[in-house]
């Protein structure tokens, strides 16, 4: 298997066999990928998709790995991570481009440097540009759905395509490609923002910084909030109020500080954590009639 893939892409991929997929993921989980691929050319991504097609291999496109719980025994396939070249950023009026695996960080900096407001919100949030697009990622009120104006992809079929904002039917965590309505691979986007005041816009970075900082275990491997809000409720609230604050299945513990987050302490497996979630989710239907879905996605064996 994978017998000849180094000869159908540049030297500029670097492929590396059987990647332990711990040093990719913010849970510090998952077993080995057969190939990891960093891949830093449009050609190149189109490459290995035709290589996985005709050899029926599956591939799985990764960001930064923060919303990501990959199995134990890891993914039977390739795993394509966005290079340095999907990072670069440029700004034009009021109008940012962004290749996907730039940081949300990095792109909120940017924001700031151009005095640019209206993503203060997502400073802090440790995913990559397609990854929030794909997740339509939020926090304090705002989303991804705001402020993207035109997402540029790869559809399956190798075309270069571009979506605009409405074409993306963002939803409360979900996008049209994580819906698969698209199986797409997102190269940039272009966000919309306005003029805004730079000490004002810094002071609203802080503010939401700080609040993770008071608020989240972030000296802890997590993978953020592991359940979707439902309706009415709030999930670390119910759970803290199971008296579920610290509990422990294997190395994965219900957070002390927020319990909508789990942590590994350390030596967790994927099964540890997919218990917890089970045992966690259990307990609130017993007490709430409640059914808390994941906003971790599941990836692998
Ligand atoms: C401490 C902490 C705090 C967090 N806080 C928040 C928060 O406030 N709000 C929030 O929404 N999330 C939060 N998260 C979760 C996570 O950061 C977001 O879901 C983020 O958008 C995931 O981006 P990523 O690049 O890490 O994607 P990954 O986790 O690597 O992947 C997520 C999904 O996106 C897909 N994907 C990634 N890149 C591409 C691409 N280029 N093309 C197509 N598909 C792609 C992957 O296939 C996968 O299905 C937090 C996580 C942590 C660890």
């Amino acid at each position: 298997m994978y017998e000849g893939i180094k000869d159908i892409v540049s030297d500029k991929v670097d492929i590396i066999y059987d990647e332990e997929m711990s040093k990719h993921t913010s849970f510090k989980i998952g077993g080995k990928a057969d190939i990891f691929a960093v891949v830093d050319s449009v050609e190149d991504l189109i490459q290995i998709e035709k290589y996985a097609k005709e050899n029926n291999i599956f591939t799985f496109i990764m960001g930064n790995g923060s919303n990501l719980l990959v199995s134990d025994n890891g993914i039977r396939g390739i795993v394509i991570k966005l290079g340095d070249e999907f990072k670069k950023i440029s700004v034009e009026e009021e109008y940012i481009t962004v290749g996907a695996a730039c940081s949300i960080n990095a792109l909120a900096q940017f924001a700031l440097e151009n005095e640019l407001t209206g993503f203060e919100w997502a400073f802090g949030i440790p995913g990559s540009v397609g990854g929030a697009v794909f997740m339509n990622a939020g926090a304090y009120g705002g989303s991804m759905s705001d402020v993207v104006f035109e997402t540029t992809y790869l559809d399956e079929n190798y075309n270069l395509c571009k979506l605009e904002s409405d074409k993306h039917k963002f939803g409360y965590r979900k996008s049209v490609f994580k819906t698969k309505e698209i199986n797409g691979i997102i190269l940039s986007t272009k966000i919309k923002l306005k003029k805004g005041d730079k000490k004002e816009i810094w002071e609203g970075m802080q503010k939401y910084i700080n609040a993770r900082i008071e608020k989240q275990p972030l000296n802890m491997p997590s993978a953020g909030s592991v359940f979707k809000r439902p309706d009415g409720h709030f999930v670390g609230k119910m759970i803290e109020d199971l008296g579920l604050k610290g509990f422990t299945i294997g190395g994965a513990q219900v957070s002390e500080k927020h319990a909508g987050f789990i942590v590994n302490l350390g030596d967790a497996t994927s099964k540890d954590i997919k218990e917890l979630i089970k045992y966690i989710q259990s307990k609130v239907k017993e007490k709430y009639n409640v059914d808390l879905e994941t906003e971790v996605l599941e990836v692998g064996e």
